[in-house]
């Protein structure tokens, strides 16, 4: 087996105790001969700003685009609120994005039956849900030029935000959905405004050109407002969804908020693979912040992080069965009727961080 190389990266707050559960099924893993890791853990966010004035070293960095994935905690808390903008503990964060050029962000919203309960909408509607929301990460609106207010003279003021995508980008993340799709349930809805945006247009002509060389996958266009309605109304119809920037910020916040807490909820952000070896730069994170308000008392939810571990193993090194095996020792665990504070329910037993990641590794070993 060849060894596969980890950078761990938990930053600050809760961060630094969920990585620490990580870590220990790692080592877990690697004891049973399920996998052979090497780790090295760098700092990121107000922690490094704190050694070095820079919310990522340049060493980490190095390191970061070394490793065949990056896992990462979370990062900021009140003590970095006033640290200059391009050191704030976010900017971490998005030089790793910049620089690893993760352009496809992968949201899964999955209920766990244990928790099913606990969605704004009905068990029925949610109990088996499995989506996986495709969004561009690195283009559209949130980064198109021009971009500015400017005064009218008037006492008037314009805004202008540019929505600009090149069909290389759209081609390249539609890509990276229907990849993913032949590995699920087979389906491809891509959500955009072609009604009423030059930009949905071209989405969509290029997602059909896509769609062609993957005709083993069922592929469907929807407008992103009909999207969010369906997400509410029926969200088993869909599989994968892929989108833009800005429908996918909001389409993953609404298909996450299906399945309960902040603290369930992981995610990826995947690069191109590399032309020689196929591999791709990945980084692996939760979906929450740093939690400042329950930091160093033990009792974050690790569950978000250990499932981005476990989109890690699916992701970036194929280990399928492991990844699903993973992910259901956390059902398993949830079964058991084991919550964390921010999950807890009537007739649950509440656990701490520590022994929220023990009983997974108990499960995994069972
Ligand atoms: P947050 O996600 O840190 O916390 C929101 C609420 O959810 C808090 O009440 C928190 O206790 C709870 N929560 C979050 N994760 C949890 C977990 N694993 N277990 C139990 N409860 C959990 O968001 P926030 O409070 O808005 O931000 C706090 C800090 O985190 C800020 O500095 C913010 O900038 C930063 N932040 C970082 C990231 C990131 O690193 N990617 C993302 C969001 C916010």
């Amino acid at each position: 087996m060849m060894s596969e190389k980890l950078f761990l990266l938990p930053g600050d707050g809760i961060g630094t105790e969920i990585m620490a559960e990580v870590v220990k099924l790692i080592e877990w893993l690697n004891a049973a001969g399920k996998t052979d890791f090497t780790y090295e853990s760098g700092l990121v966010g107000g922690c490094a700003y704190d050694a070095c004035g820079e919310a990522i070293s340049e060493a980490d960095m190095a390191k970061a685009l070394a490793a065949d994935a990056v896992i990462f905690g979370a990062v900021g808390g009140p003590k970095w609120d006033d640290v200059p903008y391009e050191q704030r503990p976010e900017a971490g964060l998005l030089r790793l994005r910049k620089d690893l050029q993760l352009f496809a962000n992968l949201r899964p919203a999955i209920c766990y039956p244990a928790l099913a309960d606990a969605s704004a909408l009905k068990r029925e509607l949610v109990e088996g849900l499995d989506i996986l929301i495709v969004r561009e990460l690195t283009g559209g609106v949130y980064f198109g030029e021009p971009k500015e207010i400017t005064e009218l003279g008037n006492g008037q003021k314009r805004a202008v935000d540019t929505q600009v995508y090149e069909s290389y980008e759209i081609d390249r993340i539609c890509r990276v959905a229907f990849d993913l799709a032949r590995t699920r349930g087979k389906l491809v809805h891509s959500a955009d405004k072609k009604n009423v945006m030059k930009s949905g247009v071209l989405w969509d002509e290029v997602a059909h050109q896509v769609a062609r060389d993957y005709t083993d996958v069922t592929f469907e266009h929807i407008l992103a407002d009909n999207c969010a309605m369906q997400l509410v109304r029926n969200p088993k119809q869909f599989d994968v969804i892929v989108t833009d920037n800005l429908f996918g910020d909001i389409l993953s916040d609404a298909a996450a908020m299906l399945t309960g807490s902040l603290g369930m909820l992981p995610s990826a952000s995947l690069g191109a693979p590399d032309p020689s070896t196929g591999k791709r730069k990945a980084l692996y994170e939760p979906v929450h912040g740093s939690a400042p308000d329950i930091a160093g008392k033990g009792v974050a939810n690790p569950i978000a992080m250990v499932a981005s571990f476990a989109m890690a193993l699916r992701y970036s090194f194929n280990m399928v069965e492991l990844a699903d095996q993973v992910e259901a020792a956390i059902a398993g665990v949830l079964g058991d009727g084991l919550r964390s504070a921010d999950i807890m329910q009537d007739g649950c037993r509440q656990v701490g961080t520590e022994e929220m990641g023990a009983a997974i590794i108990a499960k995994l070993s069972a």
